[in-house]
């Protein structure tokens, strides 16, 4: 396998298999013990452990198993293994998880857990015969601690505060933006966690499939969409609570958003939404997009929060380089304010030092570069000048009014995580150019 150091210490292992009884759990363990496949199994799942990856796909076809691990949010392609190893080590894991490992077309899905230096992991294995052969996903449960705040999230202090004086206030309307499947959810927590929920009534309204994992001190409150209902349908019941504010998981239209900016308005409340968006301009233009009532919009929207979730530098390898003053000019950093930048050491087997010696990988990346995240945040305040530009429906214009208000672009904001050695250049043009 490539990508492995020369030192690989295996830690004792505990198999814990699936299964209804502990009768079982032994039974289905001591037939894997014994199975060929078991050796190379193991070195698999420590692999993955090692390398902090997510999720494994193995793609088995006649020429081999294509094989790549998500880590960090990225997709990383693997050595193929070939044929015969995969298919001793596939009977091994579908067996451990509880599955039929002679079924190769139907869908399947089973789990099974093992102890690894002193931490126990869940892997949840799922089949699916596919066109060219099967497919197994393997999801590794790492148990990391959620990221419930925007402190958690890595947001700078003082930007902190300003969102924290958004959300406070009395009346108006807050969106958080981000792309899906990319910290939507998790920036959309943060924003209701940064309010002080111990002191007002906070309400979420979600539709009835699409509920989200609850938020402490928020009371969430469910629609139908297919009994015709939407956020407005029990209104009139919520507002006999008095809550001061109100948050709507989604907004569908525009003309939920009037009724949403209508209702910071008359009722003298602070309301949250989301939307997806690559940065704030962009998560503006598509809310506008939705033809609403823009001098109502332009009135109420307080700001948009977004986020970007970047990968970090791993701290153990990333190598430093003095950058030369027209790469300082063309990322805005003045000269002589910054001595080093930093970028990631990523590993190529074969590559050697002067020496001669082969460069092994990283121990604490395992030769990614990179290790853990971060959020990139943005925070739009929608200044006067926003404002008129939104209301006078001139929306061509707006990238421009942003940009001369004093607005700090998501860009800007990266580049500040590049000036302190958080993250690369090259991590920031890779999310930012997608
Ligand atoms: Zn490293």
């Amino acid at each position: 396998m490539s990508g492995v150091p020369d030192s690989y210490q295996v830690m004792p292992l505990e198999f814990e298999a699936a299964g209804q009884t502990g009768e079982e759990r032994a039974q289905r363990l001591q037939t894997v013990l014994e199975a060929p496949g078991f050796p190379s199994s193991c070195v698999m799942l420590i692999d993955l452990i090692r390398r902090r990856a997510d999720v494994a796909v193995f793609d088995f076809t006649t020429q081999g198993v294509a094989i790549r691990y998500q880590i960090d949010g990225l997709w990383h392609p693997m050595a193929t293994m070939d044929l015969a190893n995969g298919e001793m080590m596939l009977v091994v894991v579908k067996h451990l998880a509880g599955m039929n490992y002679e079924e190769r077309q139907a869908r399947q899905n089973g789990s099974f857990r093992l102890l690894y230096d002193g931490v126990k992991y869940k892997f949840r294995i799922v089949s699916q015969g596919v066109q060219a052969g099967e497919r197994i996903g393997v999801y590794v449960d790492f148990k990391r601690p959620p990221l419930e705040t925007v402190d958690d999230l890595g947001m700078r202090g003082s930007m902190k505060a300003e969102l924290s004086a958004m959300v406070e206030a009395d009346k108006g309307l807050l969106l958080t933006a981000a792309m899906p499947g990319e910290g939507y959810t998790t920036v959309w927590r943060g924003v209701l966690n940064a309010c002080d929920r111990f002191t007002r009534d906070f309400y979420v309204l979600e539709e009835k499939s699409r509920v989200e994992p609850e938020v402490i001190n928020v009371t969430g409150i469910t629609y139908d969409e297919k009994a015709g209902q939407n956020a407005f349908s029990d209104m009139r019941a919520l507002l006999l609570r008095e809550p001061q504010v109100v948050a709507f998981a989604e907004i569908p239209n525009g003309k939920l958003l009037n009724a949403i900016v209508e209702l910071a308005e008359n009722e003298n409340l602070m309301t949250f939404s989301r939307l997806h968006g690559k940065n704030a301009v962009d998560a503006l233009l598509r809310l506008l997009a939705m033809k609403p009532d823009l001098p109502k919009v332009a009135e109420q929207l307080s700001g948009i929060l977004s986020m970007r979730v970047l990968r970090k530098l791993c701290p153990s390898c990333r190598l430093g380089f003095a950058p030369d003053e027209r790469l300082l000019a063309s990322l805005g950093i003045p000269p002589g304010r910054i001595k080093q930048l930093y970028k990631a050491f990523v590993y190529v087997p074969g590559q050697l030092d002067p020496k001669g010696k082969e460069i092994p990988p990283c121990p604490k990346c395992m030769g990614t570069g990179y290790f853990g995240r971060i959020g990139l945040f943005e925070l739009l305040k929608t200044t006067k000048p926003i404002r008129k530009t939104i209301a006078s429906g001139k929306l061509a214009e707006l990238p421009k009014v942003i940009a001369e208000s004093g607005h700090i672009s998501m860009r800007e904001e990266a580049i500040l995580l590049v000036a302190q050695g958080t993250t690369s250049l090259d991590e920031v043009q890779r999310v930012l150019n997608k």
